[in-house]
């Protein structure tokens, strides 16, 4: 993740111990897919969620990939899904890991949260809800007409209990120009944190859904423009070129030097991916397993050749000779991989289009 807010004005946040930690034997964050199950039926959805028949892992499964994070040293899970809230023992999963001094993260459409959210409030540190736009705009992304009344309801829900709650939002080709209404609605809820998501090519999310490079860069330099001197956390996330787009833009020594110490995409290895399935990736959009949620610790103390690979890629990925390598690590894999080679160059890279737009001023 580029944190926006922190390189920009200097503000810290609580997950910068992990986003500019030096690398460590173990994940420090892992995303738990809890369920596919779903009462939304997404355009973009990275696990092809939906519908309510997928037979999750049972709660004893997750308890004990808990405890094993915990003795690796996990500092974050984030609850993911479908949709978490799905499960009705989410809260005892939520409980377990914050016991265990794991900070617990929620990643939810929302819609559910009125009625699910009381029970683990204590637990979870910080609520994430997918906005796509203006309501016929989410509406149509999410298949169900009423979806954006009922997560902005979960939003002010979440706010109003005192959790700190943020919106999360894919850039598409359907979307990226309501980057000005999702900061008017951050600051008009009095929410604490917004995230901007490049596309991953997975699930039911196509490489057709995506923007262009040049439309890409604008929409990224207008992030950056709302963001100057916000109230509130800016994030982007997937895309490590965001970084070197302030950089270039600020020619600042200092965000140079955090953006060495956040070392760019990490996947595999700062961060990686437990499936509904309990399938073990590097993130959740490089579908190349790791590991089984059985052995969770064995999947970094035994890696697999492709982890090994990732551990080292710079032998691998084919724009390993970018000046900016150290800052960005070759971006998202699975985009490459969605493309036919997993050490190809990442689609959404637009360090060509930042040099381009430097030339023309
Ligand atoms: S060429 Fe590769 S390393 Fe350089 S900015 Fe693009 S994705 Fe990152």
């Amino acid at each position: 993740m580029i944190s926006v807010s922190r390189l920009l004005n200097g503000r810290q946040e609580g997950g910068d111990s992990v986003r500019f930690s030096p690398d460590s034997s173990y994940p420090k964050v892992l995303v738990f897919n809890v369920t596919r199950n779903c009462n939304l039926r997404c355009e973009h959805c990275y696990s092809s969620s939906g519908g309510h028949h997928f037979q999750d892992l049972s709660l004893d499964t997750w308890m004990r990939s808990i405890k094993e994070a915990s003795d690796m040293g996990v500092k974050h899970i984030l609850l993911s899904g479908g949709e978490p809230l799905a499960r009705p023992d989410l809260p005892s999963i939520a409980k377990e890991a914050h016991d265990r001094g794991i900070s617990v993260e929620l990643s939810t459409n929302g819609t559910m949260l009125r009625n699910k959210l009381e029970p683990m409030r204590r637990y979870v540190s910080y609520v994430g809800i997918s906005i796509d736009g203006p309501e016929p705009i989410h509406d149509d992304f999410r298949g169900v007409s009423g979806a954006y009344k009922k997560a902005l309801e979960g939003i002010r829900f979440s706010r109003d209990l005192g959790v700190k709650t943020g919106i999360r939002f894919t850039i598409t080709s359907r979307n990226y120009q309501y980057v000005p209404y999702i900061f008017d609605l951050v600051r008009e809820e009095g929410l604490q944190r917004v995230c901007f998501y490049h596309l991953g090519y997975v699930g039911r999310a196509s490489r057709g859904l995506d923007v262009k490079n040049e439309i890409r860069y604008k929409v990224i330099r207008q992030v950056v423009e709302l963001s100057k001197g916000s109230e509130f956390e800016v994030l982007t996330a997937d895309n490590p070129v965001d970084g070197i787009l302030i950089y270039r833009l600020t020619k600042s020594d200092k965000v140079r030097e955090l953006l060495l110490m956040n070392g760019g995409n990490k996947s595999g290895e700062r961060i990686a991916d437990v499936s509904p399935e309990g399938e073990i990736y590097p993130d959740q959009f490089t579908k190349v397993k790791i590991g089984d949620i059985g052995n969770l610790r064995a999947t970094w103390d035994s890696p697999n050749e492709f982890l090994t690979k990732l551990k080292s890629r710079r032998n691998y990925i084919k724009c390993s000779s970018c000046p900016f390598f150290d800052m960005c690590n070759g971006g998202l894999r699975g985009r490459a991989l969605a493309l036919g080679d997993v050490w190809g160059k990442d689609p959404s890279c637009y360090l060509d289009q930042i040099v381009r737009e430097e030339r023309s001023v």
